[in-house]
């Protein structure tokens, strides 16, 4: 942990049941532009020191969220706690969150140093703890040495890490971050990522992060807020999102899933694609002791190519596309459903397959209104792409 922390109080921290501190609470809050409610019932915590993520396509609400948050914005109803305070209450200024956006908006009239230094300077802080401060921002944004350079003769990536240096110097307790990356390029984002989640430990802060970015979302939380239409589909780690999603639209937006409709017949028991199969789930308890249908999901990655007649399921393969590390493969199946299998091997378009999956890569969710048409055949766009056999 570096000095940029100590902001001289002792936090007030709530604790839950499993021991672990929640800085932010939000409960029960709703938002509305005229007619459109973009928040409906927004309810979660943030723990002390975590990497939040927000995640959601465009429009789902996630930056009205932060927002709300940061104080730009106002709830309509609902709960917000900061310290078990009431943040509401709180002007925009006086809370102890700094955001950082997308566009970054330097000064193009200032250096380095003196865009970093600025609100320091507002507040009147010394020359010597200015200094002292813009160096160790500099220094934990990978930017040591540069602050004399004008905000022009740096690269994209530079100027975001000016600008979280710029947030950081405030010494927040908690750091907002709008889609920070969104103007980076592919290469530089992939390297930003690890850097922030890095700065996020080093700094001993809590991040909370803004993407529509499934991958991104997953490699740099510890939590996944998944929204849509300003509602939360489901709260949990990187792994319990991707391995557990709750229903078809998380399974479907944090990467390729096969989504079959099938039957809970027992516990560790599930009929799909005409056959039996064991899994890890028990039934639902709204099941009592019937049989509940349910969706079940396989990803492409965890369905393994074998011989025809040899498998649990057979078919043949639709379309096959180079993906750089793996080929996507779309399988006509004979029990009338279309797969998705992603395998290192490629196998011809036409070739008579079989394919086997474990009992723990099947995941059981429940039937929502996100639940597929599963009379849909491939696409037109999946028939074109069979041109580029391999
Ligand atoms: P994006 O990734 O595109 O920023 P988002 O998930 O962050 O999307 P929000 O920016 O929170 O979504 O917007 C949620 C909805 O509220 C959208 O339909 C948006 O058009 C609408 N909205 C946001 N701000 C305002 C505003 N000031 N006035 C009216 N409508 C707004």
């Amino acid at each position: 942990m570096t000095d940029l922390q100590k902001d001289g109080k002792k936090p007030q921290l709530l604790e839950d049941a499993t021991g672990s501190t929640h800085i932010i609470e939000i409960k029960n809050m709703n938002k509305s532009f005229g007619d459109l409610q973009v928040l409906s019932n927004i309810t979660f915590y943030i723990r002390n020191n975590e990497f939040l993520t927000l995640l959601g396509p465009s429009g789902c609400g996630k930056t009205t969220t932060l927002r709300i948050l940061a104080g730009f914005e106002t709830a309509d109803n609902g709960i917000v706690n900061f310290d078990g305070h009431d943040l509401l209450r709180v002007p925009a200024h006086k809370r102890q969150l700094n955001t950082v956006f997308q566009r970054y908006a330097l000064f193009p009239h200032l250096n380095v140093f003196d865009n970093v230094a600025f609100s320091l300077r507002l507040k009147k802080v010394s020359k010597k703890e200015i200094r002292t401060r813009v160096e160790e921002a500099l220094e934990t944004v990978g930017l040591s040495g540069y602050g004399n350079r004008w905000v022009d003769q740096i690269s994209g990536g530079q100027m975001q890490r000016v600008a979280i240096a710029r947030a950081i110097i405030n010494r927040p307790r908690v750091l907002l971050l709008d889609e920070p990356l969104g103007a980076l390029d592919l290469k530089m984002r992939k390297e930003m990522q690890i850097e922030l989640k890095e700065m996020q430990r080093e700094l001993g802060i809590t991040f909370v992060y803004v993407t529509h970015d499934q991958e991104e979302a997953l490699t740099m939380s510890d939590t996944i807020i998944v929204m849509k239409d300003g509602v939360i589909q489901q709260i949990g780690t990187p792994t319990d999102i991707y391995n557990e999603p709750k229903n078809a639209y998380v399974a479907d937006f944090i990467g390729e899933s096969n989504i079959i409709p099938g039957t809970m017949t027992a516990d560790y028991e599930v009929l799909f694609a005409g056959k039996t199969f064991t899994c890890v789930d028990t039934l639902f308890p709204e099941a009592g002791a019937e049989a509940l249908p349910v969706d079940v999901v396989i990803r492409p990655e965890d369905i393994y190519v074998k011989d025809e007649g040899s498998a649990h399921i057979n078919g043949t393969v639709y379309s096959i596309v180079f993906k750089g590390v793996h080929y996507e493969m779309v399988v006509d199946g004979d029990d009338g459903f279309t797969w998705m299998i992603h395998d290192v091997d490629p196998v011809k378009v036409g070739q008579r397959i079989g394919m086997t999956f474990d009992p723990d890569d099947i995941h059981i969710m429940r039937k929502s209104v996100f639940s597929p048409d599963h009379t849909k055949k491939p696409s037109v766009q999946d028939a074109l792409l069979q041109e580029l056999d391999v």
